[in-house]
């Protein structure tokens, strides 16, 4: 390239040609030039600040517990790992067993709630004990529909705009199928959404402790209902006796049919089991990941890939598998760049709401508005739908975070 090659200036400022500083001293003339092209390269985004009206973001530093909470009950948020099982209102258990001619441990709320919900100290094995004396509700269409519909109901209540719920869809064959189960779901969210004017999509999950058998029939009914809300395909269970390798055949062929891939791992089991999981599995997404940071090399791959995690702090702290918030890395992540959300996993069971996970990463985790702000949109951005519907709920989601900030500039006066 001949003529004129040192006004060649790249995005990152070296100069080509006669003005390379190799060449000497620059003359006036070429300091001259120098100047002209940074103002060029500078000009158009420095234009879009002053018409787009640039501000420092807003802070919520020094704000009081309440104010905060009200703050963050009030953003726009995306919630995508949440357990429909786990997230079943003590009231709806109590109404329904009459119905089903099912005796409680207790016939009050509170009474219900020391029988179903984590208490502090408790273990993993006194988890799967929670759901023991309310199974009935995922034996009948009714009930699902309702519990899938109250569940939208609870995350819309708090401002979420997209949710990904999720349910294994086994539960007693001989009283309702697998598609009996899937379908009572889809109905219930989607009637939820219609009522609620937000979205919803469904991921169908699998139990570690199935034979493949079983767990291929269950990808076969998800991958039937792709076009009717279903968008993506878990595993969870017991991670340290059941490694994910086992299932290679099923995620291959829900991959194969375009069927999105979220995986349980790095929850009970080390980052090994993550590592399965994306390179074995196909994962596009990690349901928790927090032991992630055991393996740097894993780390610097789930950076530089950035695979999503689908973070749940309260879980894990109720579960031990983290000793305490201020401990929890899902800021070491966030700052590292790898795409991060904040999720409950099972709202009920742990008495917690997406509003105070927020809180608890605001509070313990140093994350500012702003930096929450984008935690809350990276789950539109990693979110299983369809790119168009993907695009729309991004600009939903923006749209409306802009409408909040100006609502809390207003009231807080920053
Ligand atoms: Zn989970």
């Amino acid at each position: 390239m001949g003529g004129n090659s040192y006004l060649q200036v790249g995005p990152d400022f070296r100069v080509q040609g006669s003005c390379s500083p190799e060449q000497g001293v620059p003359s006036v003339e070429c300091e001259l030039l120098l100047c002209m092209n940074a103002i060029r390269v500078l000009a158009l985004p420095l234009l879009s600040l002053l018409l787009l009206g640039w501000r420092e973001p807003l802070s919520v530093q020094g704000v009081d517990q309440a104010t905060l909470t009200e703050i963050l009950h009030d953003m726009p948020k995306t919630e995508i790992h949440t357990h429909i099982e786990g997230a079943v209102r003590p009231e709806t258990i109590l109404e329904l067993a009459p119905d089903y001619q099912v005796t409680l441990p207790a016939n009050t709320v509170d009474g219900l709630k020391s029988h179903i919900q984590m208490r502090p100290g408790e273990t993993l094995l006194d988890f799967l004990k929670k759901f023991d004396c309310f199974r009935f509700v995922f034996d009948h269409p009714e009930s699902l529909r309702r519990i899938s519909y109250e569940l939208v109901e609870d995350t819309a209540r708090e401002n979420v705009i997209y949710t990904e719920l999720r349910i294994n869809p086994i539960k007693h064959p001989e009283l309702l199928s697998v598609d009996g189960v899937l379908d009572a779901v889809i109905e219930g969210m989607d009637q939820a959404c219609r009522d609620l004017q937000v979205e919803a999509g469904l991921i169908v999950s699998i139990n570690r402790s199935y034979s493949v058998e079983s767990a291929m029939q269950v990808a076969q009914a998800a991958v039937a209902r792709m076009d009717r809300g279903v968008i993506g395909l878990d595993l969870a269970g017991d991670e340290a006796h059941h490694p994910v390798e086992k299932f290679k055949a099923v995620f291959d062929y829900a991959q194969a049919h375009h069927l999105h891939i979220t995986i349980h791992a790095g929850e009970a089991a080390g980052p090994q089991s993550m590592a399965g999981a994306v390179e074995v599995c196909h994962a596009e997404r990690i349901g928790h990941g927090v032991r992630l940071s055991e393996d740097p090399v894993l780390e610097r791959m789930f950076q530089r890939r950035k695979i999503p995690l689908e973070m749940c702090p309260n879980s894990n702290l109720l579960i031990n598998v983290v000793k305490d918030l201020p401990s929890y890395p899902l800021a070491r992540y966030y700052h590292a760049g790898i795409p991060v959300t904040l999720n409950t996993d099972d709202r009920h069971i742990f008495d917690i709401n997406l509003t105070g996970e927020y809180v608890a990463m605001a509070r313990h985790n140093g994350l500012t508005l702003a930096e929450l702000e984008d935690i809350s949109l990276t789950g539109a951005r990693v979110s299983f739908l369809p790119a168009a519907r993907k695009a729309a709920l991004i600009r939903r989601m923006e749209k409306r975070m802009a409408e909040f900030e100006a609502r809390w500039r207003a009231r807080l006066g920053r």
